[in-house]
């Protein structure tokens, strides 16, 4: 039996059409499969390999890390240099007041933790999140997207969420002094790339503040640069209560965390103690891999090329079956009439060699996610396979 029949067999399957292409290597914006045939990757294994695949200093880090020591102890009992040193270099390209960081497995668990967090810290049971919204799969995670096709078939999910719409008034209008927390992506990812108006998400900060609600902003997917910045929020000009991040913070290694000032996260030290604790969470390994990814973005001049990149992109995506492309960055959406004619084209476009797929809210929507190393040349040979498969 090969690979894939053995992939079939014996791992569990998320849907009855997985993809089921054999990867055998990755580098930079590149794919391999087993036939030796390349791939440009538009998707960067859904907003995680930022630095591209493999860059040379974080495979350095974790073999440095390997040689080291692996797994310890649970989470938060023992000094452990690349938490620490990754916990201090995120923090000081943060706010001030974002100076605690609890690392997880993954985004899921971050959103986990950051709710309770909220609970603990204000005493309340509201939590206001938002329609269309991802933040997860675990079953509180998954009481706060905001897609009921998703929700349906796992209820009874968290009590007293509240799903409004990302962008309304109405939405403003209902965080009160029992709301615990607000949580929004923003920009909404899996919804087909939306981004608020400012004034709207300075409406929420302020909202947030006057009624004590803690205002926690996932940018799981949004964060390390993809949208030009470091941090998406900082298009807004506010600053979250509570910042959770994932995918591209482990350097290509599984890692999530929540991060909020220290006088907030000291509830979960308190009444009970261990308020959340995780086995794995902040592993040395992904955290030297995160801590070298991070040393990259900041060192190299991607994420001051991902609005010329961006522009690229929608230049040459030019086409009357394109309904609109909706871009922040890197995070691009291309719309088109229906998810079949999307499917068709997607299909298209893995056949010769140039990787996509559909978002989450958004199946009519391509999902244009590269590392943010791709090249011009790159971009161009991907459009161009792009275009051709439109024009089929
Ligand atoms: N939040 C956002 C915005 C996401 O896009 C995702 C994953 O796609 C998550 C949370 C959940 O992260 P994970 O899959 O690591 O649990």
């Amino acid at each position: 039996m090969n690979q894939r029949e053995l992939f079939f067999r014996h791992v569990a399957q998320t849907s009855t059409a997985p993809l089921a292409l054999e990867i055998v290597k990755a580098a930079g914006s590149r794919l391999w499969d087993a036939d030796g045939k390349e791939y440009i990757d538009l998707i960067a294994g859904i907003s995680v390999c930022n630095v591209g695949h493999r860059h040379p200093r974080v495979v350095k880090a974790i073999k440095k890390q390997l040689d080291e020591y692996l797994h310890l102890l649970v989470y938060g009992e023992l000094v452990q240099s690349p938490q620490v040193q990754y916990a201090k270099l995120i923090t000081n390209h943060l706010p001030g007041s974002l100076n605690s960081v609890f690392f997880t497995n993954s985004g899921a668990e971050a959103v986990e933790g950051a709710m309770k967090l909220a609970k603990r810290t204000t005493g309340r049971t509201q939590i206001i999140a938002f329609k269309q919204s991802y933040h997860g799969s675990t079953q509180g995670a998954l009481s706060i997207i905001g897609d009921e096709y998703w929700r349906q078939a796992f209820r009874p999910l968290l009590p007293d969420v509240w799903h409004l719409d990302h962008g309304s008034m109405e939405a403003i209008e209902a965080i009160t002094e029992r709301t615990a927390c607000v949580i929004a992506e923003p920009v909404q990812a899996e919804r087909g790339v939306f981004t608020p108006a400012k004034a709207w998400m300075q409406a929420l900060r302020k909202k947030c503040t006057a009624t004590g609600t803690l205002l926690i902003l996932d940018e799981i997917q949004t964060g390390f640069g993809r949208t030009g910045t470091l941090w998406a929020f900082e298009q807004f000009n506010i600053t979250p209560d509570v910042l959770l991040l994932g995918k591209a913070l482990g350097g290509g290694m599984p890692l999530g965390a929540f991060i909020a000032n220290q006088s907030v996260m000291g509830h979960l030290a308190d009444n009970p103690v261990l308020g959340h604790i995780t086995t794995f969470g902040g592993h040395p390994v992904c955290c030297a891999a995160g801590l070298a990814a991070l040393k990259v973005l900041l060192k190299e001049t991607l994420v001051q090329e991902v609005q010329q990149k961006e522009a690229l992109f929608l230049k040459l995506l030019k086409h009357p079956a394109i309904k609109e492309v909706r871009s922040n960055g890197l995070m691009m959406a291309v719309e088109f009439d229906s998810y079949d004619t999307n499917k068709r084209i997607i299909d298209a476009c893995i056949a010769n060699g140039v990787l996509t797929d559909w978002f989450l809210f958004a199946p009519q929507c391509m999902r244009i996610v590269p590392p943010l190393t791709i090249s011009p040349k790159e971009i161009k040979r991907a459009c161009k396979v792009i275009i051709a498969a439109i024009s089929g």
